[in-house]
């Protein structure tokens, strides 16, 4: 098997071309090749000296993910399931705004976290992605994107790690990942531009702070120990307080001077005026003075057999308006791409389970029939 030249960012690429006795230079221009200009086939490459250019092909490749299927909403969300082997698939999704486009991408073949109220989290855990199939999916949307859309400049301005899977739970993979997204000679985007949500693995986020601080998103979604135990199970292993020291710690590395903390609404669970006070005590008193934070609550997207439903709109309004009140920016998600399943929490990617596919079908059908909300991505700058 010969190197897949999008498992590396730029100084593992630049490792690469100096085994082959080439200069950092080299490097640069194979990654703006890849990377900026979408290439795929090295005889492409013209500035590349022609005795590198055949040599190539036997040493490294480009690879691509297999297209399982691609869905366009009614809104201009777009969907990929990307085939990643063994039965396994993974969704990306690209929401268009004026000002901005952003790329779901996922970290993971399912997930090991389990939450109660994800339907990721319900399929169970698969496998890690690689480094390579991470940058895939924003190498493969971007390229296409702006052969669809007829552009030639950037069109994803914005990634946020929120697809399938726990990003910091691949550590390893997410981290050289990250860096091609920020690097100048491939995507180039900001640090506030890239966004880490993460279910609360302490550890990790203090790696990251020193690694590759991007944005920071927090999944609390309760607003005590009890609680969080039951709908995120990585609690009882990282504990509130746990968790908000090490927003604390993270803040001074990160491009933003706030944490995003996500907030999903069930209803009956949740969703309670008294829930609200208690997440405002606990996010400004933690440490005497408080976590610097906005809060995103996102209507709970529902998913056959999650026994949950979402938090009637008015009460999500009361919710957002109690902490918005109590000193907290709090916004509520607009839910995009309904009609094909994109929204947060959806993404199954389940090939095989053909009894899950009738399912999903069946409740597609009813989402056109009753379109509601769903995801629009938290305003980013
Ligand atoms: N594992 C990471 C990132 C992927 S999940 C994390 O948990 O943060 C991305 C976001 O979608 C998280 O905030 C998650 O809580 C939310 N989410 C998961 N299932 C959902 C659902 N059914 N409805 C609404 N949001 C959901
Ligand atoms: Fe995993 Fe995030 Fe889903 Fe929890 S919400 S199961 S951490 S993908």
């Amino acid at each position: 098997m010969t190197t897949n030249l999008l498992d590396l960012d730029l100084e593992g690429m630049v490792g690469f071309c100096a085994a082959l006795g080439e200069k950092r230079f080299r490097a640069v221009q194979l990654f703006r090749w890849i990377h900026q200009k979408g290439a795929q086939d090295f005889a492409d490459m013209t500035d590349l000296a022609k005795s590198l250019r055949s040599k190539l092909p036997d040493l490294c490749h480009i690879e691509r993910l297999n297209v399982l299927s691609r869905q366009d909403s009614a809104d201009g969300t777009i969907k990929w399931l990307f085939d990643v082997g063994d039965g396994n698939a993974v969704e990306t999704v690209f929401i268009p705004e004026d000002d901005r486009g952003t790329l779901c991408v996922s970290s993971q073949a399912g997930c090991a976290v389990g939450c109660r109220f994800c339907s990721t989290g319900h399929q169970g855990f698969s496998r890690n992605l690689t480094t390579g199939e991470i940058v895939a999916q924003l190498w493969q949307a971007e390229h296409f994107l702006r052969a669809h859309l007829g552009r030639s400049d950037r069109v994803v301005t914005n990634v946020v790690m929120m697809g399938m899977g726990e990003p910091l739970q691949n550590y390893a993979a997410l981290v050289p990942a990250l860096r091609v997204m920020l690097d100048d000679h491939a995507y180039g985007l900001s640090r506030r531009r890239v966004t880490v949500s993460t279910s609360g693995v302490v550890p990790m986020m203090d790696r990251l702070a020193q690694d590759c601080p991007v944005a920071l998103a927090v999944s609390l979604h309760a607003p005590n120990d009890t609680l969080r135990d039951e709908l995120v199970p990585l609690n009882r292993k990282y504990p509130l307080g746990e968790l908000l020291d090490a927003c604390l710690r993270y803040l001074p590395a990160a491009p933003r001077d706030f944490i995003t903390f996500e907030y999903c609404m069930l209803d009956g669970v949740n969703d309670q005026p008294e829930h609200a006070r208690q997440l405002l005590a606990l996010l400004r008193q933690h440490q005497g003075h408080g976590v610097p934070c906005k809060i995103n609550l996102i209507p709970f997207n529902p998913f056959p057999d999650s026994g949950l439903t979402c938090s009637p709109r008015p009460r999500v309004q009361q919710f957002a308006r109690l902490l918005n009140d109590g000193g907290i920016v709090t916004t509520i998600r607009k839910t995009r791409g309904d009609d094909i399943d994109a929204a947060c929490g959806q993404l199954a990617g389940d090939v095989l389970d053909r009894t899950n596919a009738a399912q999903r079908m069946a409740r597609r059908r009813d989402a056109v029939a009753h379109p509601i909300h769903i995801v629009r991505n938290e305003r980013q700058a």
